[in-house]
């Protein structure tokens, strides 16, 4: 047995693109609010950040070494909210990043949660079932001091799932000695998750889409067609849901290239493929009605709406004179860079920003957490009707900050979400 291989570069904090993106964002949006200087140094930095290394015992007998991370950002409204992410990039400024949108996100929609993000280096493809049970087992008993239904509640995010939620819910509760399904979201059913959190966020991106299309005249479902980036939960389930609403998806992406069909794809048919074998990809699927593209040339592709839904940094000063679409959804977090968003802006494409279009997921996570407290569940119709409420008027609120200043919806989403944390951090004054 080898002990303390690391399978990756050991990790140094080097310059990230979003979270330079989150910061320029900031300082753009405080710019139009009248603060007092100490409170926006106050919100611009993380409350605290908690690195871990910590080995983990591989299928052949060796131990390797992981780093993970768990940033909380902001906790004046509430305990921190947010998604665990798994892969080969992470590194601690990504996660600081993410964590500051979960901030602006959870403020905006009007949940009572602060911002948090996690993350582990690792490839999750290349590990095996039992590797993956026990690197994050191992993380989450890393995770217990910070971890709690009242402090922090983790939930899935890229490379993640509820099958992650569930080893973090039995590692917390088999150390505590009893069970706490609210520690966590995204979880299973079965063990207290919620009905509709699977689909929520990419739900969440297509009634925003709609909202959006609806104010812009565009009703006819059948003549939108939708272009998406990414065909993880996400992009998947927004995927599967527009598709079930009778738009017309034609492109989808995922990190190996994609699928295209200027009629239309079968969105299930492509779904049952890439969820037939951990590993499918896109690019594998023979099919007459399709045909493979590279992930650059999604781009191109004629469309009405473009929802990049795969990971950070996608939509920029390279690529966005490209986007045919004359709406920009952004599921993911921080798809577009400063740049990309003065072309797509001087072009006169509409952006949904992150914070408003893929908040269906935390919405739902916090209505799986009430439960959770609660040990009372509600039914999918509820669950939709409920997230179709909060998430319409968010975007209410959006659209009559971004008229009465005259400025686009991802300053409007900024300035009232960052002003909402603002207030609450005046009204309770600065400790002690
Ligand atoms: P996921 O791991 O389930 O899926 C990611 C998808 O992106 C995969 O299909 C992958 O192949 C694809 N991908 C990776 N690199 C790509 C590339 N260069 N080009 C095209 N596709 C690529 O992750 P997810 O949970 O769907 O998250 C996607 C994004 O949405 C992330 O930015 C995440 O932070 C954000 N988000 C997720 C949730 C959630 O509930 N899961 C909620 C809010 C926001």
């Amino acid at each position: 047995m080898s002990v303390g291989t690391r399978v990756a570069p050991a990790p140094t904090v080097t310059p990230n693109k979003a979270y330079e993106t989150s910061l320029a964002q900031y300082d753009r949006a405080v710019s139009h609010l009248d603060l007092p200087a100490g409170l926006i140094e106050y919100m611009r930095l993380p409350k605290r950040e908690y690195t871990v290394n910590f080995p983990v015992r591989m299928d052949n007998g060796d131990v390797k070494m992981f780093t993970g991370y768990r940033v909380h950002h902001n906790l004046v409204l509430g305990p921190s909210k947010g998604g665990i992410r798994y892969a080969p990039h992470v590194d601690l400024n990504e996660v600081r990043a993410l964590a500051m949108w979960m901030t602006w996100k959870c403020a905006l929609v009007g949940l009572p949660y602060g911002g948090a993000k996690g993350g582990v280096i690792c490839d999750p493809k290349k590990l095996s079932d039992k590797e993956n049970e026990g690197l994050t087992r191992r993380f989450a008993s890393e995770l217990v001091p910070i971890i709690s239904p009242h402090s922090d509640i983790p939930a899935p995010d890229m490379g993640t799932n509820s099958q992650t939620m569930a080893w973090i819910m039995d590692t917390y509760s088999m150390t505590v000695g009893y069970s706490v399904p609210a520690v966590v979201t995204g979880k299973p059913i079965n063990i207290g998750g919620s009905e509709g959190r699977e689909e929520a966020t990419g739900r969440g991106v297509i009634i925003v889409m709609e909202e959006a299309l609806k104010r812009r005249g565009r009703i006819d479902r059948d003549e939108i067609r939708i272009a998406i980036q990414g065909f993880g939960n996400v992009g998947a389930h927004a995927a599967l849901y527009a598709s079930e609403l009778g738009y017309k998806v034609v492109a989808v992406t995922d990190v190996s290239g994609g699928a295209y069909n200027p009629d239309g794809l079968d969105v299930e048919a492509l779904f049952n493929f890439t969820r037939a074998a951990r590993n499918n990809l896109l690019k594998d699927y023979a099919s007459d009605d399709v045909d493979i593209i590279e992930n650059d040339e999604l781009f191109g592709v004629e469309c009405d709406v473009f929802i990049p839904a795969a990971l950070e940094d996608q939509v920029h000063e390279g690529n966005a004179d490209d986007i045919k679409a004359s709406l920009v959804v952004e599921g993911a977090n921080g798809p577009t860079t400063p740049g990309g968003d003065d072309i797509l802006r001087d072009r006169g494409i509409v952006v949904v920003p992150d914070i408003l279009a893929n908040a269906g997921g935390v919405t739902v996570s916090y209505f799986e957490w009430v439960q959770d407290l609660q040990n009372f569940f509600w039914d999918e119709v509820e669950i939709m009707r409920q997230l179709r409420r909060i998430l319409l008027k968010a975007y209410d609120k959006v659209v009559a900050v971004a008229e009465d200043k005259d400025i686009d919806m991802r300053m409007a989403a900024q300035i009232h979400a960052i002003n909402r944390v603002a207030q609450a951090t005046l009204t309770r004054g600065f400790y002690p």
